[in-house]
């Protein structure tokens, strides 16, 4: 079988060392002669891959014991309401941007449990760029903002300087570039764009801001991060499968490191917003220098023959290149995993639409 060039924005592209290794534990999981995804969570075996995960997180972002690291379930979305049931009484104010649907969902949550102050949004021009000079209220229990807006392809470059505690969504550019950690005081991820298969959350929390910061209300046990945190992701049985394959992520990343994941993805961007640019086919959809360089939103020219540039996709061997059922049009997703050479395909393909219709 000739492989298939994955483009998909997510459950997306892993790298195929962690998927081996899923293979071989599904079959016989750390020579215990058992599957992984039938042997206790509280295993000797099991606990050193969420201690390996958990470490392995903090190595590569650089953070030392002030952040706790947990692995939740709930996904992304469950974040948009544990955040503000945690830091959000009723009567304070949150910041908040909106770059796009998840960023929209994370302010709809936010205001069952509190105010939200949206001060910046691209809404105005369909979230095709990242707002920039906005200010935050010193005031604001904390800031929210969505580095990368996956369903629209716009990325966050730089973030605000601020006193307010800031919190991020990064589910669909984590560990894809070297960035500073330490600015934030919660960060979080779904696991399914960029580290590992649907199933778990990573969350990133700053101690000190769940100290001091804390909600006054009272917080059921699962949806409290405290006890999660205590029990090191074990409170309750944690996503096994998917913490193991992310584990396994991690390494490939580590050995890799940011910088050089960064490089690469830099270039795989490149590659591909040049050819959009020169192509008189295409058409990018978002402000220049806010290209995401994991989601890359494009358009045709002319519509109509968008069914046929899916139709020669497929045929050569490229998937998961339909946009978002929200915006239409064409996404190709470029997460770490994604090689140069499937950019370079990718490429080639649409240079090769373009001479076909030039030539009638
Ligand atoms: C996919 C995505 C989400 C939603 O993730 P779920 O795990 O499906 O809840 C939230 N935020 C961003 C930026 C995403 O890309």
């Amino acid at each position: 079988m000739n492989k298939i060039h994955n483009f998909s924005a997510g459950p997306a592209i892993l790298p195929q060392s962690a998927i081996d290794a899923g293979i071989e534990a599904l079959k016989n999981f750390s020579g215990m002669g058992l599957s992984l995804i039938e042997v206790s969570h509280r295993s000797k075996e099991f606990e050193a891959v969420v201690d390996e995960a958990t470490k392995l997180v903090k190595e590569i972002l650089k953070l030392n014991d002030d952040y706790a690291v947990i692995f939740l379930q709930g996904g992304a979305s469950m974040q948009f309401d544990m955040i503000p049931f945690n830091f959000l009484d009723e009567g304070e104010t949150a910041a908040y941007t909106n770059t796009g649907v998840w960023a929209s969902r994370a302010v709809k949550e936010a205001k069952f449990f509190g105010n939200v102050n949206v001060v910046a949004t691209s809404e105005d021009k369909n979230f095709s760029y990242i707002p920039k000079g906005f200010s935050i209220p010193s005031d604001s229990k904390y800031f929210h903002c969505t580095s990368n807006n996956t369903i629209y392809g716009t990325e966050m470059f730089s973030f605000p300087e601020t006193s307010v505690p800031k919190i991020c969504d990064m589910s669909s550019d984590i560990f894809s570039r070297n960035i500073d950690a330490t600015q934030f005081d919660l960060i979080y991820a779904g696991a399914q764009k960029n580290m590992g298969p649907a199933g778990t959350t990573l969350v990133i929390i700053k101690k000190s801001f769940l100290e001091t910061k804390r909600a006054k209300r009272k917080i059921p046990t699962m949806l409290d991060y405290k006890p999660h945190i205590d029990n090191g992701s074990m409170y309750n049985t944690p996503s096994v499968f998917a913490i193991f394959i992310c584990m396994h992520t991690l390494r490939w990343i580590k050995e890799i490191g940011l910088d050089e994941m960064e490089n690469r993805n830099k270039a795989k961007a490149e590659l591909l917003y040049n050819e959009i640019d020169r192509n008189t086919m295409f058409t990018g959809t978002v402000a220049k220098e806010d290209r995401s360089r994991m989601n890359v939103n494009f358009v045709l020219n002319n519509k109509e023959f968008e069914d046929e540039f899916l139709k020669l996709c497929k045929q050569k061997n490229l998937s998961g290149l339909k946009g978002h059922r929200s915006v239409g049009g064409l996404r190709a997703s470029l997460y770490n995993a994604l090689p140069i050479e499937s950019v370079q395909v990718l490429v080639d393909v649409m240079k090769e639409f373009e001479i076909n219709k030039l030539n009638g």
